[in-house]
């Protein structure tokens, strides 16, 4: 599904954030990536979303040459992509239920899949109950699972995590892990 050959990202002649990465990822897969702070971590998945490009090798999705894809197709392409970001990103001003809606929304749905899909997300990371407050008033797991709901509301052939379990206590680390293992059990490579 997934193939980095031979990546190499500098971001200016001093810094470089990634040499010569190799690495792929089979449809279906569960993979973790670690390393130290400043390890080229975020900048690889900022290379897999095409917020940057390598300085040298190919990143291959699929059948599509990340690096080369002409700029009117990347919001196809990171459709099929969902990705939660270490920040969170979800938008305070809206409730969390609304949070994952507006995504679907964005994408044109009709009302009753926007409602059936954002209820079974809600649902699969146990939000239901929290779905009219804002990101503000969760707690930190919940706004990562939160943000997991909306990352998958999609339904992306590939969701991509950065830290995910950062900043959250064992427990809560925990009841991520869980959902993503869940999540990844119903086909979805992480
Ligand atoms: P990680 O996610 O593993 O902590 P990063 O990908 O954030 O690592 O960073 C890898 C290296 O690239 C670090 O040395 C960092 O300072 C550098 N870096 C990251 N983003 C930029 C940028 N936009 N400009 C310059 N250097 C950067």
């Amino acid at each position: 599904m997934l193939l980095f050959d031979k990546v190499s990202k500098k971001y200016d002649q001093d810094i470089t954030a990634l040499e010569d990465i190799h690495f792929s990822i089979d449809k279906g897969e569960f993979s973790f990536l670690v390393g130290p702070s400043g390890a080229g971590k975020t900048t690889l998945l900022r290379l897999l979303i095409r917020e940057e490009l390598p300085s040298s090798g190919s990143i291959l999705f699929e059948d599509i040459e990340v690096a080369k894809l002409p700029r009117k197709l990347l919001p196809m392409y990171r459709q099929r992509l969902g990705v939660v970001f270490q920040d969170i990103k979800l938008l305070p001003t809206k409730t969390l239920e609304e949070n994952i809606s507006f995504a679907l929304e964005i994408l044109g749905k009709e009302n009753k899949e926007i409602k059936d899909t954002t209820d079974y997300h809600l649902e699969l990371v146990k939000l239901q109950d929290r779905k009219h407050l804002f990101p503000r008033q969760l707690s930190g797991g919940e706004q990562q699972r939160a943000a997991i709901a909306r990352a998958l509301a999609n339904s992306p052939d590939l969701l991509v995590a950065d830290e995910p379990t950062g900043n959250l206590d064992p427990d809560n680390a925990m009841q991520i892990l869980n959902i993503l293992k869940e999540i990844n059990k119903t086909g979805t490579t992480i």
